[in-house]
């Protein structure tokens, strides 16, 4: 099985989309990871779709990611003596630790820290911004704040900081629990939320030692702040345009879309764009006009990867959604254009062997018109390097580690395959050319060429070209 797009599909999974059969559908229909959320599924439910998306994995014999991701500090008011209160403009109201039910004049704050740091003229946000306050007065257990723009307020609605860097770091105990239970479950991705600094990455890499790769998602101004550094520390970065439009002004969620979708394609990280993508099918088959526009325009900026979240978790047509997400990168990818922009973006190499025969590669497939470049790596990096070239041919990516594959699942362009190392220069030659006719990606009589480093299994060793015949009898080459 094999896809006819480069874009790569994330679908999160949830109670619309959690049994084996609707899971097996899923990835049929496009998905090539699969998102379990922490904000609301417990261990016992994360290891059941864990095995499921194993045992898919199994029947298809393709390599499937999973990000599990972490919910992060999400911050919260406490209660209400009644169901709700309303916040006037222009009224005083009160954050503080007295975690005795609030009104309209007052509301427990249960995160200590923050009262702590909070100060005058930070803004803070209530239920995904539809309110805002300003604090006019901070103690380190009460914050006065005036309402600039007021509404109905519940309990436990999400408090949105956009101004306040928190003193502490990205992973509260309940992630490092949720974290350590989804490496124990053997997961590949690990998606960070709310980070703020470089230190959140470290911090969550000293935990994970190479076990998964790091996602960090980006929905803080204080980690925009920070992107370059963010981007050195991380394998991969999230558009999370979510809570990003929640906590920066909306209409700056398009430019640093574009901003992180470029610093990831420099970096040779892959990019994933995320939330609301094609929000109208949560309850509608078809969605609309702007959606698909919406969707397009980060396939046509080069993003690795794009997103459903409530569309597959929660909504009435998973199925439906993802298949139009595949309809949409499919057919944005044969526009001209959208070779003609990805080309524009290209960065230039770094001065190390494997970009250097990335880039030749590339240059040979394509003045060649060969029919696939295809690359051994062991732990990926070659396969990154050979993607951030964006190459016209498709990239195969032969590994013999199940981990690197399902981990490449999320990057462009990358079709793995899990196999045993080749025995030699001949033996790599000659599989390279057999696992690419099997999966479609050449024919007999067609040329492919094949990056490696040699001696195989040795990372950073990237050292090798050579253009192959796919004979007749898919052995042999020129
Ligand atoms: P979430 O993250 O779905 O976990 O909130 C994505 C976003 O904020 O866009
Ligand atoms: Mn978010």
């Amino acid at each position: 099985m094999r896809r006819h797009r480069r874009t790569k599909i994330v679908v999160t999974l949830g109670p619309s989309s959690s049994d084996r059969a609707m899971i097996a559908r899923l990835f049929a229909a496009g998905a090539d990871v699969f998102r379990i959320n922490m904000s609301h599924t417990a261990h016992d439910k994360m290891r059941d779709l864990i095995a499921v998306i194993r045992s898919v994995e199994k029947e298809y014999e393709r390599p499937i990611g999973i990000l599990v991701d972490l919910q992060g500090p999400k911050l919260r008011v406490g209660t209400f003596l009644e169901d709700k209160v309303q916040l006037t403009q222009g009224a005083s109201f009160v954050l503080d630790s007295d975690p005795k039910p609030g009104d309209q004049t007052r509301v427990h704050l249960p995160h200590p820290e923050i009262l702590e740091t909070l100060e005058p003229g930070h803004t803070v946000l209530l239920d995904d911004g539809k309110i805002r306050l300003t604090v006019t007065e901070a103690s380190p257990r009460h914050a006065t704040t005036r309402v600039e723009v007021g509404g109905p307020l519940s309990a436990r609605k999400g408090v949105s900081l956009p101004d306040t860097t928190i003193g502490y770091g990205a992973l509260t105990p309940k992630d490092r629990s949720d974290l350590e239970a989804a490496l124990d479950a053997g997961i590949d991705w690990i998606a960070l939320s709310f980070i703020q600094r470089p230190e959140d990455i470290a911090e969550a890499k000293k935990i994970t030692r190479g076990r998964a790769a790091v996602m960090a998602k980006i929905e803080k101004p204080q980690a925009i702040a920070h992107l370059g550094e963010i981007m050195d520390l991380t394998d991969s970065l999230m558009v999370a345009r979510g809570d990003l439009g929640v906590e920066m002004p909306l209409e700056k969620v398009p430019s640093l879309q574009k901003q992180m979708t470029r610093i990831g394609r420099r970096a040779g990280k892959p990019i994933v764009v995320a939330t609301q993508m094609l929000e109208s099918m949560i309850t509608n088959p078809v969605p609309t006009r702007a959606e698909v526009s919406d969707v397009a325009t980060a396939i046509y900026e080069g993003a690795d990867a794009v997103m459903l979240s409530a569309e597959s978790a929660a909504g009435r047509y998973p199925v439906e959604a993802v298949t139009m997400m595949n309809r949409i990168a499919e057919e944005t990818e044969k526009d001209p254009n959208y070779r003609a922009i990805i080309q524009a973006q290209r960065a230039e190499p770094e001065a190390t062997g494997a970009d250097a025969i990335a880039a030749a590669a590339r240059q040979v497939a394509e003045t060649l018109d060969l029919s696939a470049l295809v690359c051994w790596t062991s732990s990926g990096s070659t396969a990154l390097r050979v993607a951030r070239e964006r190459p016209k041919p498709p990239v195969v990516a032969i590994s013999p580690n199940v981990s690197t594959g399902r981990r490449l699942s999320l990057v462009w362009g990358v079709h793995c395959i899990v196999a045993e190392d080749a025995r030699n220069q001949d033996d790599m030659v000659e599989r390279a050319c057999r696992m690419a006719f099997k999966d479609g990606f050449a024919k007999a009589g067609q040329r492919i060429i094949i990056v490696a480093g040699v001696p195989l299994g040795t990372p950073g060793a990237t050292n090798m070209v050579r253009i192959a015949f796919v004979g007749a009898d898919v052995i042999g080459d020129v």
